[in-house]
């Protein structure tokens, strides 16, 4: 007898991130206005190819 699995990861602490998907090593992030908006700022993307903006943790990946 398989043991009943109930899903039990729904954790409502954070809410999902963006994820931005970029050809270039540079972005920029405004926070896509609204709300949510903060100034305009610039990021490179590290080794892996991935940005994180600080201000709306939205994560930015380049596309192979
Ligand atoms: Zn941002």
């Amino acid at each position: 007898m398989s043991s009943h699995s109930t899903p039990a990861n729904e954790k409502t602490t954070l809410p999902p991130h963006k994820i931005l998907y970029v050809e270039t090593d540079r972005v920029s992030c405004d926070g896509g206005g609204g709300v949510l908006g903060h100034p305009k700022v610039y990021y490179d993307l590290n080794e892996n190819g991935e940005a994180h903006c600080f201000y709306c943790c939205a994560h930015f990946i380049k596309k192979p």
